[in-house]
């Protein structure tokens, strides 16, 4: 080998090394700015604390790259997330297989708070453990999930639960009642010739009544029962539904007289008047045997001997 080609082997690979390294250097430029382009929030996270934030994560934490490095996850974490999120950073950092998937709320330094989907799982690097935390704003998703599946339980007009959810709720304490754990109890109320009203005083009135009843329902059963979960509903129409999970067939009927007495003192406000209505109900306890439609059956007929009986006036199943 002559000393020209030795030196033109030299050249070639000090050329070969700058390229190496020049595109070593792009690269990592290069997926810094993919990162910084991801629509997710990340971290590399060390036991100390951060070592590398993307712009998302930064937009999120409302912190700069810089000022986030050394800074530790649990700083943003709110108080009642705390153990959730401290207990997945650890386990990460304990088990390399391990991926965590948690749900929490991040506090920023504005002192408002974000619901973020928290994705940590361990990197496969040398040295110290290093995992990667993974973050997506989930705020607005869960707050649309929520308001949904508010619409999908609610009457409109009442704000009271529909009869969906109520047929729902029921099925899960007639399971319960079933299994031989709790009394159960329904109560079927009607309002009292309230075709009238709509006649005399307009539909529009009509709906004030419906309002009024379900307003003093939900009051009344928040001050005036020791049940665990009663709920009320709008069945349909002008009909409403107690189901009163704990209550034996004679709670459930003391409590159906007690609400009713209360409806008598109701002055209900019109445009016109101020107008006082009544209410009869049926009311029926479960039995060995029962469905839910066994037992509304039962409540319903109930309810027809209380309006065949004068109304105004609560009777229970045979
Ligand atoms: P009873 O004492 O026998 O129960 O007589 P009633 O007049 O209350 O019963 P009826 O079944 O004859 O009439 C019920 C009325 O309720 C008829 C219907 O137009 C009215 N209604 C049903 N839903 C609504 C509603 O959402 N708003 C209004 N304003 N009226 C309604
Ligand atoms: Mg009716
Ligand atoms: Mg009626």
């Amino acid at each position: 080998m002559s000393d020209f080609d030795l030196f033109a082997d030299d050249t070639g690979d000090a050329e070969a090394a700058t390229l190496t390294q020049q595109t070593l250097v792009d690269t990592q430029q290069n997926l810094g700015k993919m990162l910084d382009l991801m629509p997710i929030g990340l971290l590399i996270h060390t036991e100390q604390g951060v070592v590398f934030a993307n712009r998302q994560a930064c937009s999120f934490l409302q912190t700069d790259a810089t000022q986030l490095r050394g800074q530790h996850l649990l700083d943003f974490a709110s108080p009642e997330d705390l153990g959730a999120i401290s207990q997945a950073l650890q386990m990460t950092f304990s088990d390399p297989q391990a991926t965590f998937d948690i749900e929490c709320a991040i506090m920023r330094p504005d002192n408002t708070s974000r619901l973020m989907k928290v994705i940590t799982s361990s990197l496969p690097w040398p040295g110290t453990p290093v995992i990667q935390v993974l973050m997506q704003d989930i705020t607005d998703q869960k707050r649309a999930e929520v308001s949904l599946r508010q619409m999908t339980i609610t009457d409109e007009l009442t704000g009271s639960y529909n009869r969906r959810h109520a047929t729902y709720e029921a099925g899960l304490y007639l399971d319960a009642a079933a299994a031989g754990g709790m009394p159960l109890s329904v109560v079927m109320v009607d309002i009292d010739h309230f075709k009238h009203v709509n006649d005399t005083y307009g539909h529009d009135a009509g709906d004030l009544v419906l309002k009024a009843l379900a307003r003093l329902a939900h009051e009344f059963l928040a001050t005036n029962t020791k049940l665990n979960s009663p709920l009320f509903a709008r069945f349909g129409g002008e009909e409403f539904l107690f189901l009163l999970p704990g209550a034996s067939e004679q709670a459930g009927f003391a409590l159906a007289n007690s609400f009713r007495q209360r409806v008598e003192r109701l002055n209900v406000a019109l445009p016109q008047t101020k107008l006082k209505i009544t209410i009869s109900a049926g009311t029926a306890g479960w039995r060995e045997g029962d469905t839910l439609d066994t037992m509304l059956k039962r409540a319903d007929t109930a309810l027809y001997a209380a309006k065949a009986g004068g109304r105004n006036r609560v009777c229970r199943s045979d």
